[in-house]
């Protein structure tokens, strides 16, 4: 039996994207996360956070950093009863030659293969361009740019363009 995910982008989705975010202290949710993801649960949707983490290549922060924020990042999505699936990241550079950073599909294409999902039913919500991208080349049609600066994404491709991740209820109904 295949299921239906909602993927994520981290920064800029789940958290303000206060530029290569690794201490606990410097990581902000977005307002209305918690509320968004309990209701993409209660439509059956499984969670999974897909993020380009370019800060370990850079040296800026390293993969245990990373972990240790990301293990506080999921129990405070359990305190409000919210389930991640699981958390694909990337740790390489724009100039890596990797299949994983996006705009590449790697990390949907794993995730994919991993749970047996069905990319129709699926969307993916990101801040940039690149999630799109990736999204579109990993087979999920059904795509949202969360557009926090007006001036950027004239010429998305993505389906719908919102300025709060609490829009996305009104897209995602079933
Ligand atoms: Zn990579």
């Amino acid at each position: 039996m295949s299921i239906k995910t909602i993927f994520l982008d981290r920064d800029g989705v789940i958290n303000k994207d206060n530029n290569y975010v690794f201490k606990i202290n410097d990581f902000e949710f977005i307002e209305g996360i918690f509320n968004v993801c309990s209701y993409f649960l209660d439509l059956g949707y499984e969670i999974i956070i897909i993020t380009n983490q370019s800060g370990i290549s850079r040296g800026y922060f390293d993969e245990n950093q990373y972990k240790i924020l990301t293990e506080w990042m999921i129990t405070q999505f359990k305190k409000n009863q919210i389930k991640i699936l699981d958390i694909f990241h990337c740790p390489h550079g724009p100039k890596s030659n990797c299949i994983c950073r996006k705009p590449k599909a790697g990390m949907l294409i794993d995730a994919q293969n991993k749970y047996s999902i069905d990319m129709k039913k699926s969307w993916m919500i990101g801040d940039k361009e690149t999630d799109i991208i990736a999204a579109n080349s990993a087979g999920i049609k059904k795509t949202i740019l969360l557009n926090s600066n007006y001036k950027n994404h004239k010429h998305s491709n993505a389906s719908f363009i919102i300025y709060s991740i609490l829009d996305s209820k009104t897209l995602i109904q079933c």
